[in-house]
């Protein structure tokens, strides 16, 4: 079918072929002119072809700008018949100026080479309805096209032209998606809409958002102007202001610049920098005298120059590695530890046959309080090295190692270079504190940045992205610390040394308190010997009562506490010397903060004692299990975590396994609801090794026959009721000593980590190892279970109910 267009204001019947040539980001629309350039031959031979048609052409859009040589499917199927007005060529290519007739579809590919034909039918643009909406919408988009030009969105003069005198809304649709820049995409979707409407609609909508852009635009260069404007101005006053200077005669300023320089300079030379420090140096300062004073530059390179100049690079205080002075200091200055002191020890001794403090690094890994960074600081100490400490709990990020580069604003050395910076000097023990707390995330892997640092084959070389000169490490002895051994990134964790660290028994809490906390605060606080005295009892009030922690960082703030209010009195004059036993301790630290863990506890039914422990220590935590008549019920309470709740799950099948033996009806689960609590909501409460405690506690509680209080236990129980495995042994077992506990059940395969354990917390308890709750229940249980009489209507012979059902959850 040919189609009719208007050639000159005449109408033409169009020939039923029209050569096609495909556009790669533009729409040629009807009733505008387009400038383009042709260079693809495919397109430059459908060209060639127009002078036999009158000079008409398709143009449609591809789809993808990327295809080179797109076929009919890469093609949109609606297009622009265009007549070429004018035609030249420069370098091969054609340059060409169309105007855009009509629009059409294309309805077959007839010929695709050499060039595309096509058969296009006319999609005539609908006389468009005069009504309000429209009217109101016309309006409006020539308002926003006036206020597009305001915020200065470009159009070329015939855009313009053909925009400001269009008659219709369509050929208002038409010129302005020609003339505006919108996405080739959007201006596609144009061209194929026949609603009147629908396109000036969607016309308005991508004029609004050109606006948005534009204005957001002239903001930010709003904002430039001013500040240029304002640099420029501050720059000009300057400029004035040491003329006016120079004039009457005070102009000091060349030579405060270049005794600055001259200063800089000289410090460089005492720095005794590396050649290529120094070398890196002397250009940064070259740059800095040829800046003018006002340059926002001159502060980041005078930062840059100083931080270098600051940094110890030939400065090592004396090393001298005398075992025996060593262990002499460590002995002072710490009580206990006698492993840990070994280790360090031998550390030395071997280091001081080796010569250079090379090979692994030594990690102390225990919970907070216990003395870890106390003998870093003893290490340096007999080394004669300074001692430096850098936190890395919560590190994600790389840079916090490794600086960031200085294109950066505010960019600063990474914590090593900044640990060495406030040593003061190149080979300080610099301590690295939780290492088992770095993250990781798209930053980069701290981790990684680290073992460069640690490692002793390449740290001599260490390079910081701030610094851009390596820093020699390798005389630094580096220290790590961790709470838990777990966390700390694997490979990291093969160069290490662990040394670990147990908790304290509350007999060497005491000693330590006597021999070092209490002297020291006393000195502290400037107070004379025998002005300040804590009888044992009031020291032991202050363990039990006031503190409880696997380490002694709040029982020496307690003391401290104590030790202020003395020193204040003294210096109130109320009294010379003071003494602070058990009965006044409540008038220096308040009422009491913790009640011991057993002392108010009896024997109970449906009461028992499991073991936790975390990174800062182990302790006990009571199960309590109430039953009562119900039908089948389990409740929750106390922020159990999921393990935990499985393993009441898991109670509850052994129980129902064994209630024969028990004394138990076998559907006693239909008859009672459970509920479960585990009081203190402190204390992190999941994992699956409060199993045996859990069912104890199941157990007493049916069969309504107490529980031992001075029993604690800890295993994970299976279905079947057999207790294995469960890690933390010494954590746990040093905390249940701590509150008062005499007799452990422990799982027989953690028999091997008794070794770990304290021989003093040995001595006082009194292990049962175990791999079946079976055994267990003599244990703790204060009365044999067939001997008892049962409550509750759960015994054997009163059920009758058939019906099975297991138990509904509800977490409290
Ligand atoms: P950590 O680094 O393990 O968290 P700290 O080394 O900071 O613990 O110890 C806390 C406080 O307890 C310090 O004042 C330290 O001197 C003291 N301290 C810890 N353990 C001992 C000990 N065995 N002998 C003497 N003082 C100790």
């Amino acid at each position: 079918m040919s189609s009719t267009i208007y050639l000159d204001g005449k109408p033409v019947k169009v020939r039923e072929e029209l050569p096609l040539v495909s556009l790669r980001e533009k729409v040629v629309f009807p009733s505008s002119w387009e400038s383009f350039s042709i260079n693809r031959d495919k397109s430059k031979l459908a060209l060639d072809a127009s002078t036999t048609t009158n000079g008409l052409v398709v143009f449609v859009c591809q789809k993808n700008p990327q295809t080179v040589n797109p076929n009919s499917n890469d093609m949109y199927d609606v297009g622009t018949i265009a007549r070429i007005r004018r035609f030249w060529k420069v370098n091969g290519d054609y340059n060409l100026t169309v105007e855009g007739l009509s629009r059409v579809f294309i309805k077959e590919y007839t010929q695709s080479e050499p060039y595309f034909v096509v058969r296009a039918e006319d999609i005539p643009e609908l006389a468009s309805a005069h009504d309000e909406e429209t009217e109101a919408l016309v309006a409006n988009i020539t308002a926003q096209m006036n206020h597009y030009r305001e915020v200065g969105g470009h159009l070329s003069l015939e855009s313009s032209i053909a925009i400001f005198s269009a008659e219709d809304p369509n050929q208002l649709c038409n010129a302005i998606t020609a003339g505006v820049d919108f996405k080739p995409f959007d201006k596609q979707q144009i061209l194929e809409m026949v609603d009147t409407r629908a396109r000036l609609q969607k016309v308005s909508e991508l004029l609004a958002h050109e606006i948005r852009v534009l204005e957001i635009g002239q903001k930010i260069a709003n904002q430039t102007q001013e500040r240029v404007k304002r640099v420029t101005k501050e720059a000009i006053l300057r400029e004035q202001m040491s003329a006016i200077k120079k004039e009457l005669g005070e102009d000091g300023e060349g030579d405060e610049v270049n005794n600055d320089i001259a200063v800089l300079k000289k410090q460089v030379k005492a720095a005794k920098m590396p050649p290529d420090v120094q070398t890196k140096v002397d250009k940064e300062i070259k740059r800095l005298s040829k800046m003018p004073t006002m340059s926002p530059e001159v502060s980041y390179i005078r930062t840059y120059i100083d931080t270098l100049l600051e940094l110890p690079w030939s400065i090592k205080t004396e090393t001298k590695v005398n075992v025996s002075e060593a262990e002499k200091i460590l002995d002072d200055e710490h009580y206990g530890l006698n492993k840990a002191k070994e280790r360090v020890l031998e550390f030395l001794a071997v280091q001081k046959l080796a010569g250079k403090l090379k090979g692994p690094i030594l990690c102390f890994a225990g919970p907070p309080g216990v003395g870890k960074t106390s003998i870093g600081k003893s290490i340096a100490k007999a080394l004669g090295r300074k001692f430096v400490k850098v936190s890395l709990g919560g590190i994600r990020d790389e840079a916090e190692i490794r600086g960031h580069r200085r294109t950066y604003v505010g960019a600063m050395p990474g914590r090593i270079v900044q640990g060495i910076k406030q040593s003061g000097s190149s080979n300080p023990v610099f301590m690295l504190d939780e290492i088992d707390k770095i993250g990781q995330d798209f930053r980069g892997d701290p981790s990684a940045a680290l073992l460069e640092a640690l490692d002793p084959e390449q740290n001599s070389g260490f390079s910081d992205h701030y610094l851009e000169v390596p820093f020699d490490l390798s005389d630094v002895m580096f220290i790590t610390t961790a709470n838990v051994l777990d966390t700390i990134p694997h490979a990291l964790r093969d160069r290490l040394e662990i040394i670990e660290f147990p908790g304290y028994t509350e007999m060497e809490k005491f000693n330590i308190a006597n021999k070092y906390l209490i002297p020291k605060q006393v000195d502290g606080h400037g107070l004379k010997d025998g002005q300040f005295t804590l009888t044992d009892d009031g020291l032991e009030k202050v363990i039990t009562y006031y503190t409880r922690e696997a380490g002694v960082r709040n029982l020496e703030r307690e003391i401290s506490s104590v030790v202020r209010k003395v020193a204040r009195k003294v210096a109130e004059d109320q009294g010379d010397a003071f003494t602070v036993n058990g009965e006044t301790i409540p008038d220096y630290l308040g009422p009491e903060k913790f009640t011991p863990y057993l002392a108010e506890k009896e024997n109970e039914v449906g009461m028992s004692t499991g073991l936790f422990w975390t990174e800062s220590g182990g302790g006990i935590l009571v199960i309590e299990v109430s039953v009562v008549p119900g039908k089948g019920q389990l409740t929750l309470t106390g922020h159990l975590g999921d393990v935990m709740k499985e393993s009441c799950m898991a109670a509850i099948s052994y129980v129902r396994s064994r209630a024969a033996s028990l004394g138990l009806d076998e559907k006693f689960n239909q008859k009672v609801d459970i509920h479960v609590h585990v009081p203190s909501g402190a204390v992190p409460k999941d994992g699956p090794s409060a199993g045996a405690a859990i069912t104890t506690a199941l157990v007493s509680a049916l069969t309504r026959i107490p529980t031992r209080k001075e029993v604690a236990m800890t295993g994970e129980v299976t279905l079947r009721g057999r207790v294995t495995e469960i890690g933390g042994l010494k954590e746990k077992v040093i905390g249940a000593h701590r509150a008062g506990i005499t007799t452990v059940i422990v799982p027989k395969d953690n028999k091997k980590d008794l070794v770990e354990i304290p021989e003093q917390v040995k001595k006082d308890l009194t292990f049962h190892f175990v791999d079946h709750m079976d055994q267990v229940l003599p244990i703790v249980l204060t009365d044999k279970i067939t001997a008892h009489p049962q409550k509750l209507g759960i015994r054997k012979k009163v059920q009758k109910e058939a019906k099975d059902s297991d138990f509904k959850i509800a977490v409290g």
